[in-house]
């Protein structure tokens, strides 16, 4: 039997012109995922693009959970491919779907002919084939309204394809299409997850996370490389870049008012973060603020943060709940690597009583002073001194 992994495209079928251009990234990106898992062939056709093994030890089952992965795709299926001719259809549609048929009490035919030189139309197509299950299952029976399995025979120009139940894809655009953004990551739920959903808007990642040893542990460190390799799942590989942030957490708390600290930090991650972005050629900082989830996430705050900023900065959990949040994390298995309890340079510096509403003036002040404790340009050498490491 010839299997084959049919895709089924997401949005970009509705994107006209750039069509091509789209569909090309994601033939890019979907070839990257899975390269070191054999070789196959990527062949586009009507709104779909056709996966298939080249080589006897490719592995498609494992291609097949990697893919489901990739954004770009609405939804993805298992395929038998087949001659074109209804004894083969017949054959091929029970034996290679008996598994599913045997776990399932009720089915649907659904017939797809793209030739249209094919002697039966696509309701004689779904009558006969619908003939040949019962008689070959008899436990089963017809449910066109809600199946446990739906069956799908496709004629198409060389081939038929049959397959059973569609699985849904990652959706969104594919990663490339749309430029990139650098993601300031911390070891908590929030930020991965707005990696997540930023990349799947089509923008390729590029990470950059604060450290403050020995305040906080080479264990977190190595909690952020996992958090990104998961969402690496999804975003493709990226680059992580680890900013050494213990001399200015001193300094800020040398010459800062406490009740300012937290903002005061932010600003200086913004700072270098968008030194970091422009070198790297993102067009965005994205963080996982959400509105009123901390004191450093009013909308005051935010402002505050914002103006130290080069580039936009984009919150995409920023009207999310926490449950909310928690429930993507969970999907992206992320949650469980968040929650370990290894202090973050946020924790281990976090004021008692943080300002609430603070006033910008004040905060700059304060930036001032601690940024005047050094001779040299502290933002441009710690953005220089930042290490990078290659995720995925
Ligand atoms: P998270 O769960 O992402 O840590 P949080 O709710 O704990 O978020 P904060 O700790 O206030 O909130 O951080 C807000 C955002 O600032 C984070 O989502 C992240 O984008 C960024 N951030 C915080 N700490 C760091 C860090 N050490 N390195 C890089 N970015 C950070
Ligand atoms: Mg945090």
């Amino acid at each position: 039997m010839r299997e084959i992994i049919l895709i089924k495209n997401g949005e970009l079928a509705l994107k006209g012109l750039n069509r091509k251009n789209f569909e090309d990234a994601l033939v890019k990106n979907m070839r990257h995922r899975i390269s070191d898992l054999g070789e196959f062939k990527f062949i586009k056709a009507q709104s779909t693009i056709m996966v298939e093994p080249l080589s006897e030890n490719a592995d498609l089952h494992e291609a097949f959970e990697r893919l489901k992965k990739v954004f770009g795709i609405a939804g993805l299926s298992r395929a038998v491919a087949c001659e074109k001719n209804m004894d083969e259809v017949l054959h091929f549609t029970c034996e290679y779907l008996k598994d599913s048929f045997n776990m399932s009490r009720t089915f649907k035919v659904n017939a797809k002919r793209s030739d249209k030189s094919f002697p039966l139309k696509s309701p004689e197509i779904c009558a006969i084939t619908g003939e040949k299950i019962l008689t070959d299952f008899p436990h089963l029976t017809v449910d066109v309204h809600n199946p446990d399995i739906i069956v799908t025979v496709e004629i198409r120009d060389r081939e038929a394809f049959i397959h059973g139940n569609q699985v849904k894809g990652a959706g969104g655009m594919p990663v490339g299409t749309g430029g990139k953004a650098a993601l300031l990551i911390s070891g908590g739920i929030d930020s991965p997850v707005a990696g997540y959903m930023i990349a799947k808007r089509g923008i390729i990642l590029t990470a950059v996370h604060f450290a403050s040893p020995p305040y906080t542990s080479e264990l977190a460190e190595e909690k952020v490389h996992r958090l990104l390799k998961k969402v690496s799942e999804y975003s493709g590989r990226l680059n992580l870049y680890t900013v050494p942030f213990t001399e200015l957490q001193e300094a800020i708390r040398a010459h800062c008012p406490e009740d300012l600290f937290t903002l005061v930090m932010r600003r200086l991650m913004m700072k270098i973060s968008s030194v970091i972005a422009k070198r790297e050629g993102c067009g965005a900082l994205v963080t996982g603020e959400s509105l009123g989830q901390v004191a450093s996430q009013t909308l005051s705050a935010l402002q505050c943060t914002d103006d130290a900023a080069l580039l936009p900065v984009l919150r995409p959990l920023i009207g999310m709940d926490k449950d909310e949040i928690v429930a993507v994390s969970r999907r992206i298995d992320t949650f469980d690597i968040s929650i370990e309890p290894f202090e973050d340079c946020c924790t281990v510096f976090t004021p008692r009583h943080p300002r609430l509403k603070p006033e910008l003036e004040k905060v700059i002040m304060a930036e001032q002073k601690v940024l005047a404790a050094f001779p040299e340009d502290i933002i441009e050498a710690t953005a220089k001194a930042a290490t990078l490491t290659v995720i995925g």
